[in-house]
């Protein structure tokens, strides 16, 4: 494959553009490949090479790149009529009204622009609510770039430090950070913190750090934890939103019942786009109706709305969860089966239309007897005992061998992931057999 352009257009971007780039997970070695267009679920680069695309914006394209025809109406419809006013428009209460019909625990929403947004006006809406100023995350768990819960573990388990530069100390001294589906963990946090603990804060399958399942009770157990002691549930949906679970979510495929949840990516149609929803007495707190402030000049935008709600109005109307969610199945199957033959000692991660393969080679100790565990896919999983339970899990996998050679024999054979070992793929309604096909000819060879 030739990529001479994206390198020159690399190189001019260099020059203007931290890194290259305006989101840190574009950037791949030696350098990215630069997108010129869509089609379906196929992308095409500035040197014109062609990809089955499982990036997909990194989750927003529930229909790959070619949007049906009543979303791409209501975009152009609303885009025409001017972009933005700054006054309410009655699409945000058409996509509200559908986000409240379809998530039984969201009552109320407040819309934002991004998922990191969401999940700053979530912690500041549970801190507000609650009067306490500690949150409880998730190691290896991701909810946007932001300064509460970008943190890494101190030499005390449970406490921690900031992860970058340029945020105080005294913010990671607010966050702790537990094993996800240790429920020992959380439960000796809780006795010791509980009554300063604002919110627990998690990705219902942690879609950052590979893919990783809960097993089987961590959720009540962290619903019950909360309840003892007055603190809030908070579940990051900003990726499992509208792609796990359906229309429902990952709660309703749990059962679980959050006090708030954040949404982005899927809910704006491939759109700048956050939202918190949830109990209506707890985001009623949000300014103007309470006294937790939050504003956005570009928040509700009209495009925006209209592409989400086309959106999930289509794929409720329509085969789009079955679709990609046997493709995926599909996908998971065929991977297992080449890694049994080709790389027995890796193991293959996902659920509905998430997948990722994870090179567990020379399986840590840190994956022994975790069978007993209860995971939800003890009963059709295979490969159960090697199957990542936390963060640290996947840390101890071979991550380096993703990016220097998997990735980038599977670029070369014109099927583009995500370039390192910890964020999810997704499957999108424009996928076919005839791309899964592909895919896993490449996955055997690639292997
Ligand atoms: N939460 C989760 C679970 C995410 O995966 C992400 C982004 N991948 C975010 C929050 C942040 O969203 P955004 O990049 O839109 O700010």
């Amino acid at each position: 494959m030739n990529h001479d352009r994206s390198r020159d257009l690399y190189d001019r971007a260099l020059s203007v553009l931290a890194g290259g780039v305006n989101s840190s997970v574009r950037a791949s070695m030696p350098y990215p490949f630069f997108a010129e267009r869509g089609d379906g679920a196929h992308l095409v680069d500035a040197d014109g090479n062609r990809y089955v695309d499982y990036v997909m914006g990194y989750g927003p394209l529930l229909f790959g790149h070619d949007l049906p025809d009543p979303v791409t109406a209501a975009i152009q419809q609303h885009a025409s009529q001017g972009p933005m006013y700054g006054a309410p428009t009655e699409i945000e209460v058409e996509l509200a009204e559908f986000v409240t019909r379809h998530v039984p625990s969201v009552e109320m929403l407040r819309f934002v622009n991004s998922g990191t947004e969401a999940t700053v006006s979530a912690v500041r809406l549970a801190r507000g609510y609650t009067g306490r100023d500690k949150i409880v995350v998730m190691q290896g768990g991701y909810h946007g770039a932001q300064e509460s819960t970008l943190v890494e573990a101190g030499e005390d388990p449970y406490h921690t430090h900031p992860s970058s530069p340029g945020i105080p100390e005294s913010f990671a001294e607010h966050t702790i950070a537990v094993p996800f589906n240790d429920e020992e963990a959380v439960t000796e946090v809780f006795s010791e913190h509980g009554e300063e603990i604002a919110a627990v804060l998690t990705e219902p399958i942690l879609g950052n750090t590979g893919i990783v399942h809960p097993v089987d009770g961590y959720h009540r157990t962290l619903r019950d934890l909360c309840d003892e002691h007055g603190s809030l549930l908070v579940f990051d949906e900003v990726i499992t939103g509208f792609r796990v679970g359906g229309l429902q979510c990952a709660q309703g495929e749990f059962g679980i019942t959050p006090d708030l949840t954040t949404f982005g990516k899927i809910i704006g149609g491939g759109f700048p786009v956050g939202a918190v929803g949830g109990r209506a007495e707890v985001v009623e707190h949000f300014t103007p109706a309470g006294s937790v402030f939050q504003s956005g000049t570009f928040s509700g935008h009209p495009v925006t709305m209209a592409a989400g709600y086309e959106t999930l109005k289509y794929a409720a109307e329509h085969d789009v969860y079955d679709h990609v969610n046997a493709l995926g199945d599909e996908l998971r199957a065929g991977i297992r089966d080449i890694c049994e033959e080709h790389a027995p000692e890796y193991t293959v991660v996902g659920t509905d239309s998430m997948f990722k393969t994870i090179f567990t080679r020379e399986a840590p100790e840190a994956f022994e007897g975790h069978c007993e565990a209860g995971c939800t896919q003890r009963e059709t999983c295979p490969r159960y005992d090697i199957c990542p339970k936390n963060s640290a899990d996947v840390n101890a996998a071979a991550t380096d061998r993703w990016e220097r050679v998997f990735w980038q024999e599977m670029k070369e054979r014109g099927i583009w992931l995500t370039a390192n070992q910890f964020e999810s793929q997704f499957v999108s309604y424009a996928h076919t057999e005839e791309d899964v096909e592909r895919t896993l000819e490449a996955y055997k060879e690639a292997l």
